[in-house]
């Protein structure tokens, strides 16, 4: 598919949260916690709120439409601004200052005074119903590939709730994850194509690593990506978590944006409409032998008249038409949709198939489809399908889209309206002074892996790792006190063949890296000995230098054992001779790998056997 004669238009918006010691609006620690420490909860259910003009955003009265608990799991680390029990504090400066930082890599201007404003939210992912955010620079740009990318806005934020679990009608969020600051960057729709997309979404991530003041590893930055083709729409696509799928995610959204179009030509030659009606028809399938629609209180269903062989074409890979109404009908509590481009099929049969078409007064052309469940939810459901369904006659519906897993997309919610922000009056506005301006462009991680090469040595695919490893000034640090490769091996090697073992490497930190290092250095470990060290690390973080060293026992005795273990074997020795090497440096090295050094054993072996001999 040539993704350019489209008129592909693309743009990015990145959310990272920043590593800074406090919250945005509170002096609470930004750590992830475990669930399981969770020591007490509280739960609040939604209000329709009204945005300044009034209006209740059509987004938000979706949601409430499939009103929900919501539950929040609390910490010891939890205080009142969290739970919206107190108002929040001042603006945290340090995420300001790094802010500015990425503002000035991006070439944007800074606005003279940080206003915070309050955007509505309404999945209960705040507790306030609000994300508090601020535009802190706007009008930059970056370059890829000689094409320029206008960079439009730069706000900081507050991170929303972690989802943990999303039950029919409750949700649990986790509070561990509020607040924390997050900058949210958007490009303009300069991306024409989705290797493009792919390649600035890289960039931007590689010029915030840089800062080496963002957080790592997965959900610590999402990409939301906005699509649309000539003829289009503009579809904003959430969450889309690796940047491995994000060029797939462009490209069957211009594929699907596409394919609706041309149903929506078929269905203008062919006539086709949508009404209105809601037929009832459970007394249909009293009997059938599809145990979904026989075990459900209510079934009702739709006219699409000159939609027949449409709803079930194909517009991603593996999602039909129908997968659009279904993903609505998911939305309502329901299981999905049955529709008649599909059936018989799944237990229905031809003669109820028949019964159905007759009530609605389907002809061959018509397409009928079919929910089933609780009435309210079903009818709830089936109004929305109309809707979608009368969208289908003029092309693609502006909508917010959330990206799978093969990079297919689903329905989430509608486009949410734009008078969402209000100002917050509890948080002073503050200035940006010149002296916050001041702060320095760091050294990019690209250029820094180019003087890895060229300074240490190191090859360029180590020397990208290291300057991009959030460990890079440890490294330089020790670069020169042992070896590069020696450095590089502590901090990133050998922790990475840890984990290949099935050790778990999570807990380990940069302390423990200066242990092993050191340990090193003092010539107390050999550099083989290093992941010995760093396997009883990952299981006893806490674990000191002087108590490692008693762990590993002392290398001191290593003459003595080689010269017991020559005597032992005289008579060996003396038939083998200098062959007798070989299967006494294994059982020296067995008691002494990764204390002594290899080359070290084998000369004071190779001498005690020549003394034998
Ligand atoms: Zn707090």
């Amino acid at each position: 598919m040539n993704c350019e004669s489209l008129g592909l238009k693309v743009g990015i918006e990145i959310h990272q949260q920043l590593d800074t010691e406090h919250k945005l609006f509170c002096c609470c620690p930004t750590i992830q916690r475990d669930v399981e420490e969770s020591n007490f909860e509280f739960f609040r259910y939604l209000r329709s709120k009204r945005s300044e003009i009034g209006e209740v955003d059509r987004a938000a009265e979706e949601e409430v439409a499939r009103s929900k608990k919501f539950i929040y799991k609390s910490y010891d680390t939890t205080c009142l601004v969290e739970a919206d029990e107190e108002p929040p504090r001042e603006l945290n400066r340090e995420a300001l200052q790094i802010s500015i930082q990425i503002a000035k890599m991006l070439n944007m201007k800074t606005v003279d005074e940080v206003h915070v404003m309050r955007k509505i939210v309404i999945d209960g992912s705040n507790t306030t119903g609000f994300q508090r955010t601020a535009l802190l620079a706007f009008d930059g740009y970056m370059e890829i590939d000689g094409d320029r990318i206008g960079i439009d806005t730069l706000c900081v934020e507050e991170e929303a709730c972690r989802k943990i679990e999303d039950r029919k009608n409750e949700v649990v969020y986790s509070l561990d994850r509020l607040g924390i600051p997050l900058i949210e960057i958007g490009t303009a729709a300069d991306i024409k194509t989705p290797e493009q997309a792919k390649k600035v979404a890289a960039k931007l991530g590689m010029i915030l690593r840089s800062t080496g003041k963002v957080k790592r590893g997965l959900g610590t930055i999402r990409q939301d990506v906005n699509i649309s083709i000539r003829d289009g729409a503009r579809v904003e696509i959430k969450g889309v978590q690796t940047l491995d799928i994000l060029d797939k995610v462009v490209e069957y959204e211009a594929l699907r944006q596409k394919n609706l179009i041309d149903i929506r030509e078929e269905l203008k030659k062919r006539g086709a409409s949508v009404e209105d009606n809601i037929f009832d028809l459970t007394d249909i399938f009293k009997d059938t032998k599809s145990k979904v629609l026989k075990r459900a209180k209510s079934v009702k269903g739709i006219l699409l008249k000159g939609f027949a062989g449409l709803v079930g074409r194909e517009i991603q890979p593996g999602r039909r038409l129908g997968t659009e109404f279904a993903d609505i009908a998911k939305m309502f509590g329901l299981g999905g949709i049955f529709h008649t481009d599909e059936l018989p099929a799944y237990g229905v049969s031809e003669e109820e198939v028949n019964e159905l078409k007759k009530v609605v007064n389907a002809n061959r052309n018509d397409a009928v489809v079919l929910a089933a469940g609780d009435s309210k939810r079903v009818t709830g459901a089936l109004k929305r399908i109309i809707e979608r369904t009368q969208y289908c006659l003029s092309g693609v519906p502006e909508e917010t889209r959330k990206a799978n897993e093969d990079g297919t997309t689903s329905y989430l919610r509608p486009l949410p309206g734009a008078a969402r922000m209000y100002p917050e009056t509890d948080v002073p506005a503050v200035e940006i002074t010149d002296e916050m301006l001041s702060i320095e462009i760091p050294e990019l991680i690209e250029d820094r892996a180019k003087r890895y090469v060229k300074d240490y040595r190191l090859s360029g695919d180590l020397a990208s790792v290291m300057a991009d490893s959030e460990y890079f000034k440890l490294f330089e640090e020790y670069a020169g006190k042992v070896s590069p490769t020696i450095a590089a091996r502590v901090i990133h090697s050998a922790p990475a063949e840890l984990k290949k073992d099935g050790v778990n490497t999570d807990r380990l930190n940069k302390e423990h890296f200066r242990i092993a290092l050191d340990l090193i250095i003092e010539g107390k470990i050999a550099k083989e000995g290093t992941e010995e060290v760093l396997r009883i690390l990952c299981k006893k973080p806490w674990v000191t230098k002087n108590e490692i060293v008693d762990m590993l026992g002392k290398a001191g005795d290593i003459d003595s054992f080689i010269e017991k273990l020559v005597q032992e074997k005289k008579d060996f020795i003396a038939e083998k001779g200098k062959h007798a090497f070989k299967p006494l440096m294994g059982i020296v090295m067995k008691e002494f790998r990764g204390k002594v050094d290899g080359k070290v054993i084998a000369e004071k072996l190779k001498r005690a056997i020549e003394n034998v001999i």
